[in-house]
Parts: structure tokens; C-alpha cells; sequence
């Protein structure tokens, strides 16, 4: 009996290192947390009134059981606002802290937390900014933390999860929401407030998170993280690039006072095929001669904006985003012209990110 005793003794202490090692050995994520409604705090769980980014980055990670088991988890606040009130700024913050973190191995993958209005809008930004092929994912949530079936918690784990496989490395930067892992390039919000907020579209989403496992169907084309040649060390600001949504009888007000009010481009969220009416193709065909940058997108959300159907894109001196929508050509055009004002070089440039 003795003898038993002591031989369990020494086999546990045997393997102590051997299970301690092992723990060790869970990769590394550090979560960046920036507000939204997955930090939202309501007054009832029954309602939907409330207050986006109110918690802070430890109550998120306290609220999701066995996220532990997962990944070796640290957190850090870099804002705490509703992402409608996400700025450049704080894009630049978050690029400038994420490839600090991966350059002096403070973590193996990233989680961002943050609100879902332009989430996609970050995403994209991070995938040409950030220089690095370890996995950045972010997430989000629908419901506010205080709500009947929060979905904020899953989302976290799931994206944890996500970020910590070692199958996620060079994909570029992902949006995880409702299970599924979604390309920054392609996904967009497609409901305002259910819990499957997210769709890509043009693609469809590059795989799913379920039950811990992260199973990948597709790999993006385009080119994101090491492989984009958009350096923004040293950068405190960015060309300033507006919007100017078309639709039937639109005034040129919005494109005439972009140019009145010094932008460096603008995107046109046009009609169709990326089309303009004719008040506002004067307004564009001026805005070109001021040497504003115009990009013709669409504001129907699938499909591509092509070269030369309807629109003499030589003679206006525009150039077509692709299959981006206007809030993301929005972000390419802003660091394109940070390279180069050439139409041609930047019609490239949107055929290859
Ligand atoms: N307005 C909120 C935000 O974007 C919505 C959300 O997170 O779902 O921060």
C-alpha cells in the first residue's frame, strides 16, 4: 500500500513539468479592445436601449467560461467608443500597437473587439497596413453585454479561437461573427441589428468556427498584410478621401463641396454599374481637372464596377474600384495616394487589393 502510494507520488510529480509545459504552450493572444456594442451596458436585458462601450477589456474576457483553455489571453484598451465614432487616429494607434506586438513577440494572433457599424471598415484598413502574416481577427456583437443571449461572449471565444490556430496564419486580417470567419476585403453589415450581421457578399465566407474547431473552405487572392507595399510608419496623417453617394436627380452639392473643401479623392457610390448622372459627371469631369483623385464604386453591393461600359473613364479621368464598396475604396485610395497621384498606377492598385 506504501509502496503504491509513494509510486503515485512520483509518477505526478514526474509529470507536473510535462502538464505545466504544456500550458505553456498555448499560443499567445492578446485581445485590443476598442468599444462597441459587445462592451454595451443596458438598464434591462428585455430592451434594446443602450450604452455602446461602457466595459472594460478584463469584464469582456471575464465573461466568456473556458476562453482560458483556449489561449494564453492578455488584454489591452486601446479606445472604448461605439464605432460610429471610430477615427483614422485610432486606425493609425491600433496598426502602429499591432505590428509593435508581433515585432517584439508580445503574441502569436490578435483579437480586436469592436463595434460592428465599421468593423469591416478597420478590418480593411489593417489588412493593407498591418506587416505581419500572424492572424488578426475582429469581432463584435449585436446584442450589448446585458442583453437576453448576448452574443458578444461567443463571438470572443470564437474569435480567440480563431486567432490562436496555427491554420489562420497568412490569410490577412478576418472578421469572425455568428460562427463564421469572414475575409476583411469582402465582408460587409447586412443587418442592422440581427445577430448574423455579417456576409461576404461577392464571396461568401472564407470558413466557419464551430465547437472550438476552425475549419477553412477558401483562401483570398488579393494581396493583404506582408505582401502590401502601404507603409504607414512615421505617418500621423492620411490623404483625405470623401464619399459622395448618386441616385436619381442628385444634386453635384456633395462632390462640388468635397472639391470646395480641399479632399486629396473622392468615391463615387454611384448607380449600376458605378454610374453618374449628368450634373454630376460635369462635377466629377472638374473635380479631375483640380487634380482630385475620383473612383467610380457602386452602391449596389455585389458585382464589379467595370472600365468603359457606360462611362468614358479616360475621358473623365476616373478609375473604377472593382468589387469594393465605396467605404472600403474609401481606405484603398487613402493609402494609394500615398504613393502615387497617377490614374493609371491607381487603377492598378484597385485591381489588386
Ligand atoms: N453602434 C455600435 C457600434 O458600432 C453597434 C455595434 O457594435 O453593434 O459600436
Amino acid at each position: 500500500m506504501k509502496q503504491s502510494i509513494l509510486l503515485l507520488f512520483l509518477c505526478t510529480a514526474l509529470l507536473q513539468p510535462l502538464f505545466s509545459q504544456q500550458q505553456q504552450k498555448l499560443p499567445r493572444v492578446m485581445i485590443l479592445a476598442t468599444g462597441g456594442t459587445i462592451a454595451g451596458t443596458g438598464a434591462s436585458a428585455d430592451r434594446s436601449a443602450y450604452k455602446a462601450g461602457e466595459l472594460p477589456v478584463k469584464d469582456l474576457i471575464a465573461a466568456v467560461p473556458g476562453i482560458e483553455k483556449v489561449a494564453d489571453i492578455k488584454g489591452e484598451q486601446v479606445s472604448n467608443v461605439g464605432s460610429q465614432d471610430m477615427t483614422v487616429d485610432i486606425w493609425m494607434k491600433l496598426n502602429k500597437r499591432i505590428n509593435e506586438i508581433f515585432k517584439n513577440n508580445e503574441a502569436d494572433g490578435i483579437v480586436i473587439t469592436h463595434g460592428t457599424d465599421t468593423q469591416e471598415e478597420t478590418a480593411y484598413f489593417l489588412n493593407l497596413t498591418v506587416r505581419y502574416d500572424h492572424p488578426v481577427v475582429l469581432t463584435g456583437s449585436m446584442r450589448p453585454s446585458t442583453a437576453i443571449s448576448a452574443d458578444g461572449p461567443k463571438n470572443l471565444y470564437d474569435a480567440v479561437t480563431v486567432a490562436a490556430s496555427p491554420n489562420s496564419h497568412g490569410r490577412g486580417v478576418m472578421l469572425v461573427f455568428n460562427e463564421s470567419i469572414f475575409d476583411a476585403r469582402d465582408v460587409e453589415k447586412v443587418s442592422t441589428t440581427h445577430v448574423n450581421g455579417f456576409a461576404a457578399p461577392n464571396g461568401g465566407p472564407l470558413g466557419q468556427v464551430y465547437d472550438g474547431k476552425v475549419i477553412y473552405y477558401f483562401k483570398t487572392l488579393h494581396k493583404a498584410n506582408k505582401n502590401t507595399p502601404f507603409d504607414i510608419t512615421g505617418m500621423t496623417k492620411l490623404p483625405r478621401v470623401a464619399v459622395a453617394e448618386i441616385y436619381c436627380d442628385a444634386p453635384a452639392t456633395a462632390v462640388n463641396a468635397y472639391v470646395a473643401d480641399g479632399v486629396d479623392g473622392i468615391i463615387t457610390a454611384g448607380m449600376g454599374n458605378g454610374n453618374l448622372n449628368k450634373t454630376n459627371t460635369e462635377a466629377v469631369v472638374n473635380a479631375v481637372k483640380k487634380g482630385v483623385a475620383v473612383c467610380r464604386a457602386s452602391r449596389v453591393f455585389t458585382g464589379r464596377v467595370t472600365l468603359y461600359d457606360e462611362t468614358d473613364d479616360t475621358k473623365l479621368g476616373t478609375f473604377v474600384s472593382d468589387n469594393l464598396s465605396p467605404q472600403k475604396a474609401r481606405i484603398l485610395l487613402m493609402l494609394a495616394l500615398t504613393q502615387t497621384k497617377d490614374r493609371d498606377k491607381l487603377q492598378q492598385i484597385f485591381f489588386e487589393y
